[in-house]
């Protein structure tokens, strides 16, 4: 990390987080680490603050790919945080020493009607933003595959396996897979309408179409991590496993199962 030394803090204004946050940059001074304001200098850029918190620091800073992402947690260890603002110890060990290793997660890239692309790092999600149901036909490479009548789907990452995805039954993805998993949210399953009803895990190189069938129910909810895009009425959304990746700073000794066993077991 010798040579990555701008650093940027991205976190909610809070007086008890501040002073947590004053100590972590004096450690920081200590090993010469220099503070940016303007997040496009940095090539290291911390969040403070929870999963959420994180996944918002990846967004609003534009997906970088040249810089480094550090999660530091205020509270539990989550997902994307690896470290904690009550154990300075460990973050002054992550800035002087071997014990840290950087990590590449892979991202969606989506598309909506034709537009500039986005990225997500969780998921994409389309839900009915009525209590009316609403259908989506599902292309995989261009292949008719099913159509879809119920609240929405999910199109997750490895990384966003273990958070809406999972609610919706999904299976936890190993981030070494670059992959993206297609999840339903309460599907209708009749003589009239039939999907899958299982997740599906899709491999990096498919292309995923979801058309938006258009019924009159046809403004649904497009969510890019925690972010709602403005309503609109879509047609057409593409995504695909884009070649660009996240990287971020994880102890050695917290691997992604740890994580899993230590959220969920
Ligand atoms: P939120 O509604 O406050 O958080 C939902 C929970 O998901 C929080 O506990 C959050 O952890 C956790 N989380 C976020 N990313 C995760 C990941 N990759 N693996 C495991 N847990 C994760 O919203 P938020 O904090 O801004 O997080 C946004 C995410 O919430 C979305 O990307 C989506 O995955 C998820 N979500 C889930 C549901 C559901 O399960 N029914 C519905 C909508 C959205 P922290 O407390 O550390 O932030
Ligand atoms: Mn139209």
């Amino acid at each position: 990390m010798t040579n990555r030394k701008n650093a940027f803090l991205f976190y909610k204004k809070d007086e008890e987080l501040e002073e947590k946050i004053h100590k972590v940059r004096e450690i920081g001074r200590k090993y010469d680490y220099q503070l940016v304001e303007n997040p496009k200098d940095a090539n290291i850029i911390a969040s403070f603050g929870g999963d959420g918190t994180f996944l918002q620091s990846v967004r609003k800073t534009g997906f970088r790919e040249d810089a480094l992402y550090v999660g530091v947690n205020d509270g539990r260890l989550g997902f994307y945080t690896d470290f904690n603002t009550n154990d300075l110890e460990k973050i002054e060990l992550a800035l002087q020493s071997d014990q840290t290793e950087v990590l590449q997660y892979p991202t969606l890239e989506v598309s909506v009607d034709g537009t500039e692309s986005f990225q997500c790092l969780n998921e994409l999600s389309v839900r009915s933003q009525i209590i009316k149901t609403f259908a989506i036909d599902v292309y995989i490479d261009g292949l008719y595959f099913e159509t879809f009548r119920g609240d929405g789907m999910v199109v997750s990452t490895p990384t966003g396996s273990t958070a809406y995805n999972r609610s919706l039954s999904g299976a936890i993805v190993d981030p070494k897979l670059p992959s993206m998993q297609l999840t339903e949210i309460a599907s209708i399953n009749n003589n009239q309408y039939r999907t899958l009803g299982a997740p599906l895990i899709l491999n990096h190189d498919r292309e995923l179409t979801l058309k938006i069938v258009q019924d009159g129910n046809d403004h649904p909810i497009i969510g890019a991590d925690n972010e709602a895009l403005s309503i609109r009425h879509s047609h057409e959304i593409k995504v695909k496993v884009s070649n660009k990746k996240i990287k971020t700073l994880r102890m050695k000794d917290n691997l992604f199962l740890h994580k899993v066993r230590r959220s969920f077991l």
